[in-house]
């Protein structure tokens, strides 16, 4: 598992699980349906359901495979501060809108920021 992306990967498991089943189950309610209006709705659910698996997918293996930048939103002003791929803890980054400055913290294996004086 990538270090600082615990809780993250865990949720996205979840979610890539869920959209399984979603797309299982409208594809079994698509070739049971009778009426085709009702078919084509589950069979556009089940492709949605396959696109979103797809993207959970994707994002899962950039995590693992170190291709995913870490990144936050400043706790001040909501601006995106990113520390870039494979950011070592201790890395300190100055949100470019309102220049407070970040340390990047590890607590229990997720990422998160801390506030660092100006
Ligand atoms: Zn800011």
């Amino acid at each position: 598992m990538r270090e600082g992306f615990k809780s993250v990967l865990e949720f996205l498991e979840v979610d890539l699980e869920i959209e399984e089943e979603q797309e299982h189950l409208y594809n079994q309610l698509a070739t049971i349906s009778k009426d085709a209006k009702v078919k084509e709705t589950f069979q556009h659910l089940a492709r949605a359901a396959k696109g979103h698996k797809d993207a959970l997918g994707r994002i899962i293996r950039d995590i693992e495979t170190d291709n995913h930048d870490v990144s936050f939103y400043c706790l001040m002003c909501g601006w995106e501060i990113d520390f870039g791929k494979m950011p070592s803890v201790g890395n300190e980054e100055r949100c470019s809108l309102c220049c407070q400055k970040f340390a990047l913290v590890d607590v229990d294996n997720d990422y998160t920021t801390k506030f660092l004086p100006q």
